[in-house]
């Protein structure tokens, strides 16, 4: 059905320099239009003032944008009924708030669920890929969320290391991940569920935590894990409390205070080895910023308190990190930081080159910690059959040639100016 739109003689912006448009254009270019995802009020609002909204009228409209994005989950602009339509075609023939296409889905035999999801170009590179899990548990539903595609850092336990890095998300990719999985898990109050998705005849919400600990080293795409933290923890949308956001970092120092003041997430320490001979080789980060460095960084996390401890993960390893020693000299690392330790059984994964701790091994190290007085939780592998677990996520995506990366960073800083 065409739809005409005579919007040009009012506005200069060249977004809207057009006369008209049909469906069928609006759905062939979805790809190449900005996103309205993923921007801050702020954003919004300019987005919404280019399409010719009212300078006055503009805060209300991000309101109702903002209910519709993220408390209602809706990706159609038709869907938005208390606006008019004659605004709705100006922001659809404009932008975007489509999801990204879900080249699979993948449910384990314990209920964990791995999606593999296609982000497109917009404007340069080429497509990419990035997995995302869902780990439902008695009490919580946890949504693990990746913050690159590939990883620049090597960690040798790890599979994600393996995979160069092809580029960072965006914040719109990050914030992708939680609005579909929630379509997926029918997880919107009051949305209508996209076929095939998951039944929900409870009230509960299905995704109670989020935790950036998937594909990527999230304090080397800071700006954009901020932009999109603070929107699925405001408020008005998506609610998540930030106790409930977990950020992992592998120990990138120098953003460690930042993410506690501007994020205001807790907080959790891929550590892994106690001293820096073995971090060096086993979490390579740890030859620039080493273990004593990241531990002051820890001891002076904002807000941090026996209320808001961190967590510090430690993927067990036969003969390489696992000895009862190693557990005393743990306890003797974190002394005087509100902690809480994560015993992983390491999950193993095509050529890897490790083998999981034996589990008397995991217990008797555990014991240790606990007499100490840390909790350290022995975390049951998720997933492991659908290669959903810790360390386990790989995706496809190679990386973009060096005029590939540049033209999309362009575009990228472009759309956030
Ligand atoms: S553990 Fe995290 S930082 Fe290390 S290689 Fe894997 S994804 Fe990258």
């Amino acid at each position: 059905m065409a739809i005409s739109l005579d919007i040009a003689h009012k506005h200069s912006d060249p977004l809207i320099k057009i006369a008209a448009v049909d469906d069928e254009a609006v759905a062939k270019s979805a790809d190449e239009k900005p996103t309205l995802i993923g921007l801050d009020r702020t954003d919004l609002g300019k987005a919404l003032e280019a399409v010719g909204v009212a300078p006055k009228q503009v805060r209300m409209r991000v309101n109702q944008l903002w209910h519709w994005l993220y408390v209602r989950g809706i990706s159609d602009f038709d869907k938005m009924t208390n606006v008019s339509k004659e605004l709705r075609n100006r922001l659809k023939f404009a932008y975007t708030i489509a999801r990204p296409e879900i080249v699979s889905e993948q449910v384990s035999v314990d209920g964990t669920r791995k999606w593999l999801f296609r982000f497109p170009s917009r404007g340069a590179g080429k497509p990419v890929e990035v997995e995302t899990v869902y780990i439902p548990e008695e009490d919580r539903g946890t949504l693990c969320i990746s913050s690159q595609v590939g990883c620049t850092l090597t960690c040798t336990f790890c599979h994600t290391g393996t995979q160069k890095l092809v580029r960072n998300l965006t914040a719109e990719e990050i914030l992708s991940q939680l609005l579909i999985a929630k379509d997926r898990l029918n997880d919107f109050p009051d949305a209508d569920a996209p076929e095939g998705a998951l039944e929900n005849n409870s009230n509960r919400r299905r995704i109670t935590n989020i935790v950036m600990m998937g594909m990527g080293e999230p304090l080397y795409n800071f700006e954009s894990v901020k932009k999109a933290l603070l929107i699925a923890s405001d408020g008005d949308g998506l609610s998540l409390s930030k106790r409930r956001i977990t950020l992992s970092t592998s120990g990138v120092v120098p953003m460690i205070e930042r993410t506690g003041d501007e994020i205001g997430c807790m907080l959790a320490i891929s550590l892994h080895a106690v001293n820096d001979e073995l971090r060096d080789e086993i979490v390579p980060i740890n030859r620039k910023y080493k273990l004593e460095q990241l531990l002051d960084a820890c001891r002076n996390y904002p807000g941090l308190s026996n209320a808001k401890r961190i967590t510090f993960e430690y993927v067990m390893l036969k003969g390489v990190n696992d000895s009862l020693d190693d557990a005393k000299k743990l306890v003797k690392l974190l002394q005087g930081i509100p902690a809480k330790i994560n015993l992983l059984p390491f999950n193993p994964w095509p050529g890897s080159p490790y083998e999981c701790s034996e589990w008397e091994q995991i217990e008797a190290f555990a014991d240790v910690v606990n007499r100490a007085g840390y909790a350290s939780p022995i975390r049951t592998p998720r997933g492991r059959d659908i290669f959903a677990a810790c360390g386990q996520l790989k995706s496809a995506s190679e990386r973009l040639r060096k005029t590939e990366r540049e033209a999309l960073e362009k575009a990228q800083a472009a759309g956030e100016a």
